[in-house]
C-alpha cells in the first residue's frame, strides 16, 4: 500500500478485500473478458462514481480494443441505505445500438441499478449486455438480476473503499472495509 491512509482507517472496522487479493481476482476476471469477447470491439459502460476504481483496474488488464464511456447513476443518497429509486443523471446515454455492452458497476445488492441499465441498454439497441461487479452481496435480489462477472460475494453489510463511498469520502481506500458504526 502507498501513504499513509491513517485519517480514513482509523474509521475502519476490518478490512473485508485486501488490494492483493483484489488485484489478483482482477486478472482472472480480465481473462474471462477476454475469452468471451474475443476480437470485437466492445463498449464498455461504466456506473459512475463507484465504478471507477474498479473499471480502471480491471479494463488496463484487458487488452483488447475497447471503446469506454461512463453513465451517471445515483440509487443512494448519501446514508447507508439504497432509496430504490435509480435516477439516471446523463442526458444522454452512449451510443450503444447494434453493439456488445459490457456494463460494470462496482457492487450489486438489490440488484435495482443492473437491472434499470440492462433494460435502458437494450432499449438503447444494444445487441448483447454482459455485467461485472467487484462485489455481490449474498442475499435476495429486489430486482432479478445477476451478475455475469462477480470478484466477491460478500454478506450483507455496508462496505467502503476501492470505489464505494460513504458519503462521498473513503473511495481511495485501496480495500474494501467496513465501517465502524460510530464513522457512519
Ligand atoms: P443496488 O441497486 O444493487 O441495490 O445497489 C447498487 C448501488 O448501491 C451500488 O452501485 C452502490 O453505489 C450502492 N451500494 C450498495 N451496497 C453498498 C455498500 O455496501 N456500500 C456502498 N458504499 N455502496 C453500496
Amino acid at each position: 500500500m502507498i501513504g499513509d491512509f491513517s485519517g480514513m482507517e482509523n474509521d475502519i472496522e476490518r478490512v473485508l478485500v485486501d488490494e492483493e487479493v483484489i488485484l489478483k481476482r482482477l486478472d482472472v476476471m480480465a481473462k474471462e473478458v477476454r475469452k468471451d469477447f474475443p476480437g470485437e470491439v466492445l463498449v464498455v459502460v461504466v456506473l459512475l462514481k463507484g465504478a471507477l476504481v474498479f473499471a480502471s483496474d480491471l479494463l488496463r488488464r484487458v487488452p483488447r480494443m475497447l471503446e469506454i464511456e461512463c453513465v451517471n447513476v445515483a440509487s443512494y443518497h448519501g446514508g447507508t441505505e439504497s432509496s430504490g429509486v435509480v435516477n439516471f443523471l446523463d442526458h444522454k446515454l452512449p451510443d450503444v445500438k447494434g453493439r456488445k455492452v459490457l456494463l460494470l458497476d462496482d457492487i450489486l445488492d438489490t440488484g435495482r441499478t443492473l437491472r434499470a441499465v440492462v433494460d435502458r441498454l437494450y432499449q438503447e439497441g444494444a445487441t448483447e449486455v454482459k455485467t461485472g461487479v467487484l462485489l455481490a452481496k449474498d442475499k435476495e435480489r429486489a430486482a432479478a438480476v445477476e451478475a455475469d462477472y462477480v470478484g466477491f460475494f460478500i454478506a450483507d453489510e455496508f462496505v467502503v473503499g476501492y470505489g464505494l463511498d460513504y458519503q462521498g469520502r473513503y473511495r481511495n481506500l485501496p480495500y474494501v472495509g467496513v465501517l465502524k458504526p460510530e464513522a457512519q
